[in-house]
């Protein structure tokens, strides 16, 4: 294997491979993992570990696929609850009551691109094909959050979105509150248009420099997502060192991830999951 990382730890269980966050992981308190494409089922362009329903990959291999993760991880398949993702900045309190949704339940939410809770056994999942996935644990108060944050969400704040809710809903003291920003496209690959760097230098204007590199010549400017919301969410309170930032590129390593770039939407899906023991 050659996936390495000095900001997650990288699981192999046979030929399964997993992410997770070390700051979570030392708390003891909740189970979770972001996927890599290894150790699936699936096929062609969905090989092998896809976990994204409706993308028209085989329904049963994606559920023998959600049951080989749920399995390494130490999850229940039945306690996931899906989102229902469009790059929007909706937060959707869940519970026991909505275990199984998108799963073996069908999905009742609609618009939802982020998930929070305090109830134990409600398995939280969003989905990623670099897309930035955003993961939230107040230690304190034991309340957990994914949020789905590509450009658009991250324009939307999604990432200080969440710590308002933790704080207004869970009264969290942002200092209390972990962060992962997870596996996603880099600033080595994320190229824009003229059109996203103007809506980034109106809603960041103070960043432009740290987030945006423009072209020497003729090339396409780059943004930095992974270091625009790490800034968000210093911004909204959390302490520095509470927050660890990938440093892996899914467009780059189309070996072990999906990338909905490289592929030209050809593809399957990475799943980010996170349950309180
Ligand atoms: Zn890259």
């Amino acid at each position: 294997m050659d996936l390495t990382s000095t900001a997650l730890t990288v699981h192999e269980e046979g030929n399964l491979y997993y992410l997770t966050f070390p700051s979570f992981d030392r708390t003891g308190l909740v189970r979770h993992c972001f996927s890599t494409r290894r150790g699936g089922i699936s096929q062609g362009y969905f090989a092998s570990m896809n976990l994204g329903f409706g993308r028209g990959d085989h329904e049963t291999c994606v559920l023998e696929n959600y049951r080989r993760i749920c399995y390494v991880v130490g999850i229940y398949a039945g306690d996931l609850v899906f989102s229902d993702q469009v790059h929007g900045d909706r937060i959707l309190y869940v519970d026991q009551q909505d275990r199984g949704k998108g799963i073996v339940q069908p999905v009742e939410m609609e618009e939802v691109d982020g998930l929070i809770t305090d109830r134990s056994q409600v398995a939280l999942v969003t989905l990623y094909a670099d897309c930035v996935p955003l993961y939230f644990l107040d230690p304190t108060k034991k309340v957990i959050g994914l949020a789905h944050s590509g450009w658009r969400g991250t324009v939307q704040e999604i990432g200080r979105k969440m710590v308002e809710r933790f704080v207004g809903d869970f009264h969290s003291d942002p200092q209390d509150i972990l962060a992962g920003i997870g596996p996603s496209i880099g600033p080595c690959c994320f190229e824009v248009g003229p059109e996203v760097v103007e809506t980034f230098a109106q809603t960041f204007p103070a960043w432009i420099d740290d987030v945006v590199r423009m072209p020497a010549g003729k090339g396409k400017a780059h943004i930095d997502l992974w270091e625009t919301n790490r800034k968000i969410l210093e911004r909204a309170g959390l302490l520095p060192d509470h927050i660890t930032v990938t440093d892996i590129c899914t467009t780059h390593r189309p070996e072990y991830f999906h990338s909905h770039r490289r592929s030209g939407g050809n593809r399957g899906s990475q799943a980010a999951i996170l349950e309180l023991r």
